[in-house]
Protein backbone atom coordinates (compact mmCIF):
# COMPACT_ATOMS: atom_id res chain seq x y z
CA UNK A 1 0.00 0.00 0.00
CA UNK A 2 1.04 3.49 -0.85
CA UNK A 3 2.00 5.38 2.67
CA UNK A 4 3.43 9.35 2.99
CA UNK A 5 6.83 7.84 2.50
CA UNK A 6 5.89 6.70 -0.80
CA UNK A 7 4.60 10.73 -1.89
CA UNK A 8 7.63 12.83 -3.12
CA UNK A 9 7.47 16.26 -1.77
CA UNK A 10 8.45 19.98 -4.13
CA UNK A 11 12.04 19.63 -4.64
CA UNK A 12 12.35 16.16 -6.77
CA UNK A 13 12.53 16.68 -10.08
CA UNK A 14 9.42 13.98 -10.98
CA UNK A 15 7.09 16.62 -10.48
CA UNK A 16 8.67 19.28 -12.73
CA UNK A 17 8.89 16.06 -15.40
CA UNK A 18 5.60 16.39 -18.20
CA UNK A 19 4.42 12.41 -17.71
CA UNK A 20 3.86 9.96 -20.34
CA UNK A 21 0.50 9.17 -21.60
CA UNK A 22 0.18 5.26 -20.94
CA UNK A 23 -0.58 2.41 -23.23
CA UNK A 24 -4.82 1.50 -23.75
CA UNK A 25 -6.21 -1.04 -22.62
CA UNK A 26 -4.22 -0.35 -18.97
CA UNK A 27 -1.51 -2.41 -18.80
CA UNK A 28 -1.95 -4.53 -15.17
CA UNK A 29 0.73 -2.62 -14.27
CA UNK A 30 -1.08 0.85 -14.55
CA UNK A 31 -4.32 -0.12 -13.25
CA UNK A 32 -2.78 -1.39 -10.20
CA UNK A 33 -0.51 2.15 -9.81
CA UNK A 34 -4.45 3.68 -10.24
CA UNK A 35 -6.04 1.61 -7.93
CA UNK A 36 -3.18 1.73 -5.27
CA UNK A 37 -3.36 5.69 -5.55
CA UNK A 38 -7.39 5.51 -4.85
CA UNK A 39 -6.74 2.83 -2.34
CA UNK A 40 -4.20 5.99 -0.36
CA UNK A 41 -7.26 8.50 -0.94
CA UNK A 42 -9.73 6.10 1.37
CA UNK A 43 -7.36 5.39 3.72
CA UNK A 44 -5.91 8.84 4.11
CA UNK A 45 -9.90 9.93 5.06
CA UNK A 46 -10.28 7.54 6.96
CA UNK A 47 -9.61 8.82 10.91
CA UNK A 48 -8.46 5.45 11.82
CA UNK A 49 -6.42 4.37 9.04
CA UNK A 50 -4.93 8.24 8.56
CA UNK A 51 -3.63 7.67 12.10
CA UNK A 52 -2.23 4.18 12.22
CA UNK A 53 -0.34 4.81 8.95
CA UNK A 54 0.40 8.39 9.62
CA UNK A 55 -1.15 9.69 6.28
CA UNK A 56 -1.92 12.84 5.04
CA UNK A 57 -5.98 13.27 4.00
CA UNK A 58 -5.89 14.17 0.37
CA UNK A 59 -8.54 14.02 -2.08
CA UNK A 60 -6.36 13.77 -5.28
CA UNK A 61 -2.92 11.91 -5.80
CA UNK A 62 -0.75 11.48 -9.22
CA UNK A 63 1.41 9.15 -10.64
CA UNK A 64 4.63 11.72 -10.83
CA UNK A 65 4.01 12.25 -6.65
CA UNK A 66 4.90 8.80 -6.32
CA UNK A 67 7.27 8.95 -8.47
CA UNK A 68 5.74 7.34 -11.94
CA UNK A 69 6.17 10.29 -14.70
CA UNK A 70 2.90 8.46 -16.30
CA UNK A 71 -0.59 10.25 -17.20
CA UNK A 72 -2.45 8.66 -14.56
CA UNK A 73 -4.07 10.16 -11.32
CA UNK A 74 -6.55 9.43 -8.55
CA UNK A 75 -9.20 11.46 -7.13
CA UNK A 76 -11.92 10.47 -4.36
CA UNK A 77 -14.23 13.75 -3.13
CA UNK A 78 -17.30 14.78 -2.80
CA UNK A 79 -18.77 17.72 -4.72
CA UNK A 80 -21.07 20.73 -3.20
CA UNK A 81 -23.91 18.54 -4.34
CA UNK A 82 -22.60 15.72 -2.44
CA UNK A 83 -22.00 13.41 -5.16
CA UNK A 84 -18.80 11.31 -4.90
CA UNK A 85 -16.42 11.14 -7.81
CA UNK A 86 -13.88 7.97 -7.34
CA UNK A 87 -11.94 7.17 -9.62
CA UNK A 88 -8.75 6.42 -11.36
CA UNK A 89 -7.99 8.57 -14.89
CA UNK A 90 -5.37 7.58 -17.39
CA UNK A 91 -4.65 9.79 -20.37
CA UNK A 92 -6.77 12.80 -18.98
CA UNK A 93 -7.49 15.56 -21.48
CA UNK A 94 -9.80 18.77 -21.55
CA UNK A 95 -12.27 18.44 -24.11
CA UNK A 96 -13.78 22.03 -23.00
CA UNK A 97 -13.20 24.91 -20.45
CA UNK A 98 -14.98 28.01 -19.29
CA UNK A 99 -13.20 31.36 -19.61
CA UNK A 100 -14.53 32.19 -16.06
CA UNK A 101 -12.50 32.00 -13.67
CA UNK A 102 -13.03 30.43 -9.98
CA UNK A 103 -10.59 29.51 -7.07
CA UNK A 104 -10.44 28.40 -3.67
CA UNK A 105 -10.55 30.88 -1.12
CA UNK A 106 -8.28 29.32 1.40
CA UNK A 107 -5.84 28.64 -1.64
CA UNK A 108 -4.79 24.70 -2.44
CA UNK A 109 -3.10 22.26 -0.74
CA UNK A 110 -1.41 19.39 -2.00
CA UNK A 111 0.43 16.05 -0.77
CA UNK A 112 3.96 17.15 -1.79
CA UNK A 113 4.03 20.75 -0.42
CA UNK A 114 4.65 20.09 3.45
CA UNK A 115 4.00 23.68 4.02
CA UNK A 116 1.31 26.22 3.66
CA UNK A 117 1.35 28.35 0.64
CA UNK A 118 -1.04 31.38 0.66
CA UNK A 119 -2.56 33.39 -2.62
CA UNK A 120 -5.29 32.80 -4.76
CA UNK A 121 -4.50 29.83 -7.60
CA UNK A 122 -7.06 30.87 -10.78
CA UNK A 123 -8.50 27.77 -12.49
CA UNK A 124 -11.31 27.35 -15.20
CA UNK A 125 -15.24 27.44 -13.38
CA UNK A 126 -16.23 24.81 -15.34
CA UNK A 127 -14.32 22.20 -17.29
CA UNK A 128 -14.73 18.79 -19.65
CA UNK A 129 -12.31 15.97 -19.34
CA UNK A 130 -12.11 12.65 -21.13
CA UNK A 131 -10.04 9.77 -19.85
CA UNK A 132 -9.95 6.12 -19.72
CA UNK A 133 -10.79 5.04 -15.83
CA UNK A 134 -9.29 2.29 -13.94
CA UNK A 135 -12.12 -0.23 -15.14
CA UNK A 136 -10.73 0.68 -18.50
CA UNK A 137 -14.07 2.09 -19.36
CA UNK A 138 -13.55 5.35 -21.33
CA UNK A 139 -15.19 8.18 -19.39
CA UNK A 140 -16.18 12.15 -19.91
CA UNK A 141 -16.32 14.24 -17.31
CA UNK A 142 -18.17 17.87 -16.78
CA UNK A 143 -16.76 19.35 -13.76
CA UNK A 144 -18.05 22.57 -11.90
CA UNK A 145 -16.74 24.35 -8.58
CA UNK A 146 -14.49 22.51 -6.34
CA UNK A 147 -14.00 19.35 -7.81
CA UNK A 148 -13.10 20.95 -11.23
CA UNK A 149 -10.56 22.61 -9.29
CA UNK A 150 -9.53 19.25 -7.71
CA UNK A 151 -9.30 17.73 -11.55
CA UNK A 152 -7.13 20.74 -12.59
CA UNK A 153 -4.91 20.59 -9.40
CA UNK A 154 -3.81 16.53 -10.82
CA UNK A 155 -4.01 17.63 -14.50
CA UNK A 156 -1.06 20.25 -13.36
CA UNK A 157 1.02 17.30 -11.84
CA UNK A 158 1.15 15.60 -15.21
CA UNK A 159 2.34 18.55 -17.01
CA UNK A 160 5.35 18.86 -14.66
CA UNK A 161 2.99 22.01 -12.53
CA UNK A 162 2.65 23.12 -9.02
CA UNK A 163 -0.30 24.85 -7.99
CA UNK A 164 1.90 28.00 -6.38
CA UNK A 165 3.13 28.42 -9.82
CA UNK A 166 -0.06 30.04 -10.58
CA UNK A 167 -0.23 32.83 -7.99
CA UNK A 168 0.64 35.73 -9.38
CA UNK A 169 4.00 37.08 -7.44
CA UNK A 170 5.30 33.93 -6.35
CA UNK A 171 8.46 32.19 -6.85
CA UNK A 172 8.85 28.79 -6.71
CA UNK A 173 11.58 28.45 -3.94
CA UNK A 174 13.24 25.24 -5.30
CA UNK A 175 13.07 26.67 -9.08
CA UNK A 176 16.61 25.80 -10.42
CA UNK A 177 19.02 28.48 -12.14
CA UNK A 178 18.55 28.69 -15.86
CA UNK A 179 21.61 27.65 -17.01
CA UNK A 180 23.08 29.43 -19.36
CA UNK A 181 25.56 32.99 -19.67
CA UNK A 182 26.12 35.98 -17.50
CA UNK A 183 24.97 39.37 -18.65
ZN1 LIG B 1 -0.73 18.26 -5.60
Amino acid sequence: MITMNDVVREGHPVLRKVAEPVSIPLSDEDRNTLTSMLEFLKNSQDPELAEKYDLRPGVGLAAPQIGISKRLFAVHSMDENDKLYSLGIANPKVISHSIEQNQLENGEGCLSVDREVEGIVPRHARLTIKGIDHNNEEVTLRLRGYIAIVFQHELDHLDGVMFYDRIEGLEDPFKQPVPGYAL
